[in-house]
């Protein structure tokens, strides 16, 4: 998944090099032994970097995942995996979809505490919040 901009600080410093050396783990093959949901035939997904993908057909660029839990702090890569983009898109794609009902959940709320607000000042004034208060 692409680093998202109000993340980026959470990233470690030696980011770069704990890529360099799940590189040299992988030795340029996806890691993932089926945990992005896909049942991979040999036990490992069989996607090399900079060749096509055996599935999409479109050139492998592997990215470090982080496993389920691991804070995006991390500095090792014990609980990483190189990832091919299915593998990568398929295993994130459960927590990016909580995610993104997470950030609605917010934006819903913060609307909704707004309007309380305008609702509860219309009160004060002595204005019919029936008629002017937002349409839910
Ligand atoms: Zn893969
Ligand atoms: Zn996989």
């Amino acid at each position: 998944m692409p680093i998202r901009p109000e993340n980026r600080a959470r990233y470690p410093r030696t980011w770069r090099a704990m890529v360099a050396q799940a590189a040299n783990r992988s030795g340029g093959r996806c890691e993932c032994d089926g945990k992005c949901g896909t049942v991979h035939e040999e036990g490992r997904c069989d996607a090399i970097n900079g060749l096509a993908h055996p599935r999409t057909g479109s050139i492998v660029v592997l990215t470090l995942a982080h496993e389920h839990g691991v804070p995006l702090e991390e500095e090792t890569i014990e609980r990483m995996f190189h990832a091919c983009q299915q593998c990568h898109n398929r295993y994130d794609a459960p927590m990016r979809a909580a995610g993104v009902k997470a950030r609605k959940e917010a934006e819903r709320r913060r609307i909704m505490d707004k309007a309380g607000q305008i609702s509860f000042e219309l009160q004060c004034f002595g204005a019919r919040p029936g008629r002017l208060a937002p349409q839910r």
